[in-house]
């Protein structure tokens, strides 16, 4: 049995951020990954603070770049937004995780197929992994990047989140009358949205919940959603559910760190999840490198106290639908597209607009 020095489960964000920087310090890192299928459910917006932290451009994948929003019912009740650069740009999520592949790949990563984990033994000295297939791997360390279902985090018992859900689909351009811009609806559903988000030959449309139960973000009520916005319905459609729970998650036990989605790194309020995840991926890996796993919790520590921050904004954002639309289509809207064009993360767009309100005064 071959030692690696880290095994990764899941190659997609989180798990492809983590193997670029362990294999770029000459570490021998094997990443297990399922077999290539339609993609992880995923709308593919990559914000600018989320470009910044690549170790290498993502040009070759981007379909759109976006310096305006619109926020509110397409097309006619919604309020354009724009940002002086772009602050977000689309991708097809999975040529994204194809492309993240193959630059941690490029830097001397190892990549596996599996179905899935069997069993996961670990001691003071290494961790022993078994897949479904009956191989088995020894390294030092681990990280769980295999998203929000993390079999991982099951496997060893650790406590379950209910988070955030979405669902979307695709709509291709040429069944369209009118292709829109990027769109955030906060009527579409309630304690939470509807988006549209343009990609080149085609429109991604979804629904999105900020905590589970609060309503259903469901095939039926995505179709009629779609049919009214875009005026068909869409194909690919797809469920998932987002990792919003690191204020309260363990993030690591003994040798195995969790990162991205399994350790719960999306942001409550809006649900984007890639930055979160090449983050928490990059940390788990910089945590290795130095040799101090058990210090992993306290190097996300400031992404942890964030998330709380944006829960917080969540629980008093949703409920105070129509207000908080109105106030998101005003001054607050423009200060967050503004600070998101810096690369800013939602908890500091709101210390700069609170900023910008009381020098208003
Ligand atoms: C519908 C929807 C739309 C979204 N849109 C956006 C958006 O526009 N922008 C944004 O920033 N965020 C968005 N998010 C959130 C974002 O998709 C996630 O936060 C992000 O993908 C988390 O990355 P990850 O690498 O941690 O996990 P994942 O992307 O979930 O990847 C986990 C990987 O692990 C693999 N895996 C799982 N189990 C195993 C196993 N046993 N063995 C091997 N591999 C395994 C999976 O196949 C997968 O490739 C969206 C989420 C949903 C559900």
């Amino acid at each position: 049995m071959t030692k690696w020095d880290v095994i990764i489960v899941g190659a997609a964000q989180a798990g492809c951020a983590a193997a670029w920087d362990l294999a770029a310090a000459g570490r021998r890192v094997l990443v297990l990954s399922r077999p290539a299928g339609q993609g992880k459910p995923c709308a593919g917006g990559v914000t600018a603070k989320a470009l910044n932290r690549y170790r290498f451009s993502i040009a070759p994948v981007v379909r759109e770049v976006v310096s305006t929003l619109w926020v509110g019912r397409f097309p006619a009740n919604s309020q354009a937004l724009h940002a002086p650069n772009p602050f977000c740009v689309m991708t097809e999520r999975a040529e994204l995780d194809a492309f993240c592949r193959q630059q941690a790949q490029q830097q001397g990563a190892s990549f596996v197929e599996t179905r899935g984990v069997q069993s996961l033994r670990q001691d003071g000295r290494s961790v022993t992994l078994t897949t479904r297939e009956g191989e088995r791997f020894q390294a030092d360390a681990l990280i769980a990047a295999d998203g929000a279902h993390s079999p991982v985090r099951k496997l060893l018992g650790e406590r379950r989140f209910a988070g955030a859900v979405a669902i979307e689909g695709c709509v291709p351009r040429d069944q369209l009358s009118r292709y829109p811009g990027m769109t955030l609806d906060f009527a579409a559903i309630k304690g939470g949205y509807g988006w549209l988000f343009p990609k080149g030959d085609h429109v991604n449309v979804g629904l999105y919940v900020w905590r589970q139960g609060i309503a259903s973000p469901s095939r039926e009520l995505l179709d009629r959603y779609s049919q009214q916005q875009l005026g068909t319905r869409p194909s690919g459609v797809q469920g998932y559910p987002l990792g919003t729970w690191l204020p309260q998650s363990r993030l690591c036990q003994g040798r195995i760190l969790f990162a991205g989605d399994a350790a719960g790194c999306t942001e409550a309020l809006l649900g984007e999840g890639i930055y979160g995840a090449v983050l928490s991926g990059q940390l788990a890996a910089q945590a290795i490198l130095a040799g101090q796993l058990a210090s992993y919790p306290q190097w996300l520590a400031g992404w942890r106290e964030e998330l709380a921050t944006v829960e917080q904004l969540a629980r008093l954002f949703y409920p105070l639908m129509p207000l908080s639309t109105r106030m998101l289509q005003g001054n607050l809207g423009e200060t967050l597209v503004e600070g998101f064009a810096l690369g800013l993360t939602l908890g500091q767009c709101k210390r700069r607009w609170r900023g910008a309100s009381i020098v208003g005064r």
